[in-house]
């Protein structure tokens, strides 16, 4: 409850400064400058196949809609979140909300019209405007993507109640720094949970703000997800180590399915990688074996229960159902499942332990983001 006064008043008191540089300004698109679909983008398939899908690319701040599997339009994003904080824009998989066309903020005497909910307070709306009509400034964002008045109308009249959304990074632009291997091939997969990601797991709004109570969590790793059109699903370790740990699907796992856990020297100190969720882990790896870098580990699965939280209306991940297919991967201080430091996660109002998320940064709880050691800067 202490946190949840101390969001909140962060979250008034903040608001100005909010309005001053929270939000992280991306693209300078020129306005009413329609996308149009190349042939090439006519190629692109969709994550998932349903009737309506929805993906917004949060690296390349478009968004695209495609109706049984065929992309049919393209919007860009003008504002998302600063990511690395608890209200960044959040990633994963998403059915749309409410949609209101006309929208007064909850939190800030703004107007965001044509807004669709993506996410409880989340919502995809115009550039927010102050209630005289005047923009507010055009880097305002806490957590809702903003779009300009053109796709932000086009949006709204296309977005149906119950859609599917996939909120992701792309992969194909990091660097990686000497001597480190991505876990899967980059290619053939997409970020659909980000480092830091919040996460609600309590949400109580009754209409008046000064009750609202909600409680949330943060992710621990980065969850790297399969295209379509995979063909690689190897796990491969980032850099050379020793086998610090195996842990099978069911006994003490906690959640997080067949795991190995690699012991690294790297700035000599010792940090851990761990890649969970595997189908199955290679045969002849051992305890205390010695591992290259780029060595196959395991394979991409969904041993465990990694889906859960995040992902809404469904618990648990399913090995046939392919958007639960995702290599949950840590970097820690210490081969353990749970948090290195001490911690103690709210899940549905109880208190509980934190497999694969913390109470908030999880940099303060011994962990550290995979992308940032990996990725040159
Ligand atoms: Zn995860």
């Amino acid at each position: 409850m202490r946190k949840i006064l101390a969001v909140f008043l962060f979250l008034t008191l903040s608001s100005i400064i909010l309005l001053n540089f929270n939000g992280w300004r991306v693209y300078q698109f020129k306005k009413n400058s329609e996308l149009k679909i190349s042939n090439m983008e006519k190629l692109i398939l969709p994550k998932v196949c349903e009737d309506r899908v929805w993906e917004i690319n949060l690296s390349k701040n478009i968004i695209y809609f495609f109706e049984n599997c065929e992309l049919k339009s393209m919007m860009k994003i003008a504002h998302q979140s600063r990511p690395g904080k608890w209200y960044q824009t959040p990633t994963g998989y998403f059915r749309l909300g409410t949609k209101r066309e006309r929208h007064v903020s909850s939190y800030f005497n703004v107007r965001m019209d044509y807004a669709v909910q993506l996410y409880e307070d989340y919502f995809i709306h115009e550039n927010p405007r102050f209630l005289n009509g005047r923009y507010v400034t055009r880097n305002f964002s806490a957590g809702c993507l903003s779009l300009e008045t053109d796709y932000a109308k086009k949006f709204y009249s296309l977005a149906k109640t119950g859609d599917l959304v996939i909120s992701y990074l792309d992969l194909d632009h990091i660097q990686l720094n000497d001597g480190f291997f991505f876990p899967v091939n980059r290619q053939q997969f997409y970020v659909k949970q980000r480092f830091n990601n919040p996460l609600r797991t309590r949400w109580l709004y009754v209409g008046n703000k000064d009750n609202l109570t909600y409680d949330f969590i943060q992710h621990s790793g980065v969850d790297l997800a399969p295209n379509p059109n995979v063909q690689d699903l190897n796990v491969y370790s980032i850099y050379d180590g020793k086998i610090a740990r195996i842990i099978k699907n069911g006994q003490n796992d906690y959640g997080m399915g067949n795991t190995v856990i690699i012991e690294h020297q790297i700035n000599n100190r010792a940090i851990y990688s761990l890649y969970a969720h595997l189908s199955s882990i290679r045969s002849d790896l051992k305890e205390g074996n010695v591992i290259k870098g780029g060595e196959v580990v395991g394979r991409v699965g969904a041993t465990g229960f990694g889906c859960d939280y995040w992902r809404i209306e469904r618990d648990g991940c399913q090995e046939k159902d392919k958007l639960d297919i995702h290599l949950h991967w840590e970097i820690k201080t210490k081969p353990v499942l749970s948090s290195p430091k001490p911690a103690q996660c709210f899940i549905n109002g109880k208190q509980d332990k934190c497999y694969g998320y913390t109470p908030d940064d999880p940099i303060n709880y011994g962990y550290f983001n995979p992308l940032d050691i990996l990725a040159k800067k």
